[in-house]
């Protein structure tokens, strides 16, 4: 297999929109968790995405870890390789974008990295160097009180100049405009002056498209899914990659029984709980008992009964008072620590009962059972609803496997039945 993209995403859900992204633009993509096994038998695809958690670590581990999937992705023919980070550029002046960056910028030896964060769907676009969060420069954006990045300089030139051991350009949306060729020669230019990245304005979907076809010809980008949509539309319309209508073989059957987990408690999931009720049985956790008794064992006895019958949901999620109860009996971190645990348990047993066909409700719900289930990486298929497709196990021991993956607003309210008629 020859990897036509190759991604490094400095957190889960970050890997996720990603990947999301790509299929949508017709790449097969796998979104793998952490830098994958030698032996990890991949289907027939044109992208994979390396989720790695580095955007808030130590700067040299971020590198160490971003250098192995860079290796990793290499080996397997990516000729260009994504850096994948928050389009709201979230870093601080330690990194870690701009150590991470200039250590693959090395690896691959090239001259000039392109550098942006624009995604114009989500509301984030780049002019002048400067990154607006919807209508207001990032600085005036809520991001100026994120509680590990909190940013301060919406001015992305200087925001990676202080990061990075090279000097920042700047690729504006004038010659953005101009097409590929006024961008190579832009870039060129940097680049003779030994500038060694550059950021690229983006305000419409055309200007990604642009940035696109140049960065397909470099070995390194760094940027959000809008510039994986550049890279994934270049690659499509250059003929490199044959469209795959939105990973349809990724939702191939798998039969068997099918449960639901919901540990979000977010108004949208409690309303798709609430609707859940009319078409499948619902078990409420107690949360107290979480504490108190063996409350994993008496779920799972409770699905058993009922997995020959049909689908079924398990749920922790609870009113904003009831989870405040819960939080200020126990503390808050550890409240959520041991119901995501407890979750966890429950998936695992569930797989052992034969469930193949899992939806679970809830970010850190989602990352407690995929951990807990070791599973190794995602086919990335159909959406079920904007931002959360059905994702086929890869490598997974327990053989072919549906899972969909929800964080807490997303999904209509039939969310738990829409998700189970795309999962067969
Ligand atoms: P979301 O995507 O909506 O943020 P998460 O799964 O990321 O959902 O977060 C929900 C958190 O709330 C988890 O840590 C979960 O364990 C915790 N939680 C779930 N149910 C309850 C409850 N009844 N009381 C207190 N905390 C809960």
């Amino acid at each position: 297999m020859t990897l036509a993209l190759g991604c490094i995403a400095d957190d889960y859900t970050g890997a996720s929109d990603l990947a999301n992204t790509l299929t949508r633009a017709g790449l097969r993509t796998v979104q793998t968790i952490g830098v994958p096994s030698d032996d990890l038998a991949l289907p027939e695809v044109d992208a994979v995405v390396v989720s790695l958690k580095s955007r808030s670590i130590e700067a040299g581990l971020a590198v160490t870890r971003s250098r192995a999937a860079e290796k990793w992705l290499r080996s397997r023919g990516a000729s260009h390789v994504l850096f994948k980070i928050c389009s709201t550029f979230d870093s601080t002046d330690a990194g870690n974008i701009g150590p991470v960056m200039d250590a693959l910028r090395d690896d691959c030896s090239e001259a000039i990295v392109l550098v942006t964060p624009a995604f114009p769907e989500t509301g984030r676009t780049v002019y002048q160097g400067n990154l607006f969060v919807g209508a207001v420069p990032l600085n005036e954006s809520p991001l100026k009180d994120h509680p590990l990045n909190p940013m301060h300089d919406s001015n992305l030139a200087r925001v990676l100049a202080r990061q990075s051991s090279t000097n920042v350009g700047l690729v504006d949306l004038a010659t953005v405009t101009r097409g590929a060729e006024a961008v190579r020669a832009r870039l060129s230019d940097l680049a003779a002056k030994g500038i060694g990245a550059a950021i690229i304005d983006a305000v419409f979907d055309r200007d990604l498209e642009t940035i696109g076809l140049v960065a397909g010809s470099h070995r390194l980008s760094v940027g959000a899914s809008g510039i994986g949509l550049g890279l994934a539309r270049a690659l499509v319309s250059s003929g490199k990659v044959t469209s795959n209508a939105s990973g349809a073989d990724a939702g191939a059957p798998v039969g068997g029984p099918a449960a639901c987990l919901a540990g979000s408690c977010s108004q949208a999931t409690l309303q798709q709980m609430a609707n859940a009720e009319r078409a499948m049985p619902v078990l409420h956790l107690d949360p107290t008992r979480i504490f108190t008794d063996n409350e994993a064992q008496r779920a799972l006895a409770w699905a058993r009964q009922r997995l020959s019958d049909g689908p079924l949901l398990i749920a922790s999620s609870a009113t904003p008072e009831a989870v405040a109860a819960v939080q200020s009996r126990y503390g808050r971190d550890a409240a959520g620590h041991a119901i995501e645990q407890t979750m966890a348990d429950i998936a695992e047993g569930l797989v052992q009962s034969g469930v193949h066909r899992l939806v679970v409700a809830g970010g850190e719900t989602s990352g407690a059972v995929v951990d807990r289930l070791k599973i190794p990486g995602f086919l990335v298929g159909a959406e079920i609803a904007a931002g959360v497709p059905v994702l086929r196990a890869v490598g997974a021991k327990e053989g072919a496997m549906l899972l969909a993956l929800k964080s807490g607003n997303f999904g209509g309210p039939e969310f738990f039945t829409d998700a189970l008629g795309l999962m067969r």
